[in-house]
């Protein structure tokens, strides 16, 4: 399984794969990847206990986990996780994207579902160990219209052999890392979503805040609802009115209104932090965009559509980037956006932000970290 074990210069013990994936092979996938299908040939672990916190961490082969038969996150889903990409710059150098951000969001999303904190140093730490290891996986875009990365997702788990009600006392960080071409399959086609007026994804108080597995377990029927009316994603209402609008399974939504607004929920605890939509925020002045954080009723989509108001709708995340939305498709109408005249707004905040990634532009905020 494995080769030498030596200390790597960033702190994490490696245990390097014997056998990593044969260069053709890996050039096979890369050429056409998919989403979330194909797996680097490594992945890190850094081990937590109650009695010695947080340990030293290792590089290790891509393989199945050990875990209790018993342990929390198998029986009451202490889970959480954070979902990043590596970007390959023309000059073949390997960038991610405002890391900060998520390594802040894995402690909020750490200290909800009540799991020991990771320090950012580790977590940046282990996005530039597994990439600079793992490195001829970032796939080379061909050109600036192909969208292809390395997707890193750290996640981490309650462990041990505890079947009381009560935070894990041995816990796992692990990052794995999978090269992705663009998520939706439509080309930039806009896609249609379906209006869940049954199911809730997250209420006050609750974890909608925190990027944890439970909350997309409990967005899947709705997900299968709205592929059975052949709709791609769904969208969630509040869950105190089923009124106001808040985000997609795993994506943030922006409004553009004829005036030159853009308006997006307002952060309520029960909405993703998204790093996309924050900095979709910030480039939108620069875009001549008035950015607005305000609650959205269901009402007033609906109206603003009819009325001309609101121009186009967009969906964000770091997975798809910014996808348009064609139509909602509810149980008794569909609200469809007019196609757009000349340059879509959606199309044009797209392109700022991949050319800022893809080392394209200017880094002029300081969002890019270099990982190899
Ligand atoms: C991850 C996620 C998003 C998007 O966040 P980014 O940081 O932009 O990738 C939006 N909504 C949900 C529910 C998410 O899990």
């Amino acid at each position: 399984m494995s080769g030498e074990v030596a200390v790597s210069t960033s702190g994490f013990e490696a245990r390097l794969a014997s056998n990593p994936l044969d260069a053709a092979l890996r050039n096979e996938i890369l050429a056409n990847p998919g989403f979330g299908r194909y797996f680097t040939d490594h992945m890190v672990h850094v081990r937590w206990t109650r009695a010695g916190g947080w340990q030293r961490g290792e590089i290790r082969p891509y393989g199945p986990l050990l875990i209790d038969p018993a342990s929390p996150v198998l029986h009451y889903g202490q889970e959480i996780f954070e979902g990043i990409k590596a970007y390959r710059h023309a000059d073949g150098s390997v960038w991610t994207f405002r890391p900060e951000k998520n390594a802040a969001r894995f402690r909020a999303s750490a200290r909800r579902l009540a799991l020991p904190e990771l320090d950012d140093e580790t977590f940046l730490g282990s996005l530039k160990t597994l990439v600079a290891q793992d490195v001829d996986w970032v796939p080379t875009p061909k050109n600036e219209a192909e969208e292809c990365s390395l997707y890193l997702r750290p996640f981490m788990i309650g462990n041990g052999k505890s079947l009381g009600v009560k935070p894990a006392a041995e816990v796992d960080y692990y990052l794995i890392a999978s090269p992705a071409a663009a998520y939706f399959k439509g080309g930039g086609k806009p896609v249609s979503i379906w209006l869940s007026q049954h199911y809730n994804r997250a209420a006050p108080g609750g974890t909608g805040f925190a990027k944890c597995g439970g909350n997309y377990a409990a967005s899947l029927l709705a997900q299968a609802e709205a592929e059975s009316h052949g709709c791609d994603q769904v969208a969630f209402l509040d869950a105190a009115e089923n009124k106001w609008i808040e985000e997609l399974g795993g994506m943030n939504l922006f409004f553009v209104y004829r005036d030159g607004r853009l308006v997006t929920p307002a952060l309520t605890g029960t909405i993703l932090e998204g790093v996309t939509r924050d900095s979709i925020l910030e480039l939108a002045r620069d875009a001549g965009l008035t950015p607005e954080e305000r609650p959205i009723s269901i009402d007033e989509w609906r109206d603003g559509v009819a009325n001309g108001d609101i121009v186009e709708v967009f969906a964000c995340g770091t997975a798809a980037v910014i996808t348009q939305i064609g139509q909602l498709v509810t149980e008794s109408d569909r609200i469809v956006t007019p196609p757009i005249e000349g340059e879509a707004v959606s199309a044009k905040l797209r392109k700022r932000l991949l050319d800022i990634q893809y080392g394209r532009s200017e880094d002029t905020r300081g969002w890019l970290m270099q990982l190899a």
